[in-house]
């Protein structure tokens, strides 16, 4: 068998064809292309698939595609996407669309979901019963694997950690979401610059005030070198991010008894910064058991999205 896991992002889409040993056959990248609407990129989507089919007459082929946004996995809609740029894409019916086509029906899930599937195939090897994969990049994303399935929820929505509130929703920070104290408003990119521009206006002697530009440029390796380089208001920044990480991990933990939890995505690479004010939250719950024995890794192959994508093609087709 064939898996073909389709990753969309707001700016690239990327490709990944597997066999059913795991293997890479074959990746592909491109731009999002919004010049020919929603219409067009389907075609663009459906080509890809068709030239694989070709490639692999004979074989069975399973397609995935992870979206990010409010997936409807059931039907294989995506819902609402505020990171795709097209004007008509509210309840787009990918899955239709795309057999209607190639022949194909594809699965259409959250593409966290599908990272949490690939770092639980790749990363994990399987090992872990209760595992949720955070993923930390521009926003804040989870995944679930409960009972050595992958978990999706009532409404294909489940994991969305990042939208935990942390703080009061009347006075917290604003998240990209449109609601307040959500905890990807504090760890998610936007929270992180938030944070990190609090601390150099409070600090303007530090190495972190003079790294931070003077237009709105701002990116988070900044704070990542200027912790490199010893600056205690970047290093208190990465503290704070661990420390509200923990709250929501801890939260996550406490709901599901989780054996494994693991961080992926750009801003894990910081992790040597924010890990040990993380540890610290874990530490310090009165539950003490499911605290004790959680696994906390990190995983830094930056496709797990795709892979993962792929390998649940084929493995739900085997079901
Ligand atoms: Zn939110």
């Amino acid at each position: 068998m064939i898996g073909i896991g389709i990753d969309i992002g707001g700016t690239f889409v990327k490709f990944f064809v597997l066999n059913d040993r795991g293997n890479i056959l074959h990746t592909e990248k491109m731009e999002t292309d919004y010049q020919k609407g929603a219409d067009g990129f389907i075609e663009q989507l459906s080509d890809f698939i068709n030239r694989m089919k070709i490639q692999h007459t004979g074989q069975p082929i399973a397609v995935c595609v992870g979206a990010p946004g409010a997936v409807d996995n059931q039907n294989g809609v995506l819902r609402y996407n505020p990171n795709l740029k097209f004007t008509d894409v509210t309840n787009w019916p990918i899955a239709q669309l795309l057999y209607d086509r190639t022949g194909i029906l594809p699965r259409v899930v959250n593409d966290a979901t599908l990272a949490a599937w690939g770092v639980y195939e790749t990363d994990l090897h399987r090992q872990g019963t209760n595992v949720l994969v955070v993923t930390l990049g521009t926003g804040v994303g989870g995944g679930l694997i409960l009972q050595r399935e992958l978990y999706q929820g009532s409404n294909g929505t489940a994991g969305e950690i990042g939208h935990m509130k942390i703080a009061d929703p009347q006075t917290g920070p604003l998240c990209g979401c449109g609601a307040r104290g959500c905890l990807e408003a504090f760890v998610g990119s936007i929270g992180l610059k938030r944070r990190a521009l609090q601390a150099a206006a409070e600090n303007p002697d530090s190495l972190l005030a003079q790294l931070l530009p003077a237009d709105d440029n701002f990116k988070i390796e900044i704070v990542f070198r200027a912790a490199e380089q010893g600056c205690p208001a970047a290093l208190r920044v990465w503290e704070d991010t661990g420390y509200y990480l923990g709250i929501g991990i801890a939260n996550a933990v406490l709901t599901l008894d989780l054996d494994t939890v693991v961080l992926t995505g750009g801003v894990s690479g910081a992790a040597t910064y924010f890990m040990p004010a993380l540890e610290r939250v874990l530490k310090a719950q009165t539950f003490k058991v499911p605290f004790e024995r959680l696994k906390l890794l990190i995983s830094k192959n930056p496709d797990v999205g795709g892979v993962g994508a792929a390998l649940y093609a084929m493995h739900a087709s085997s079901k």
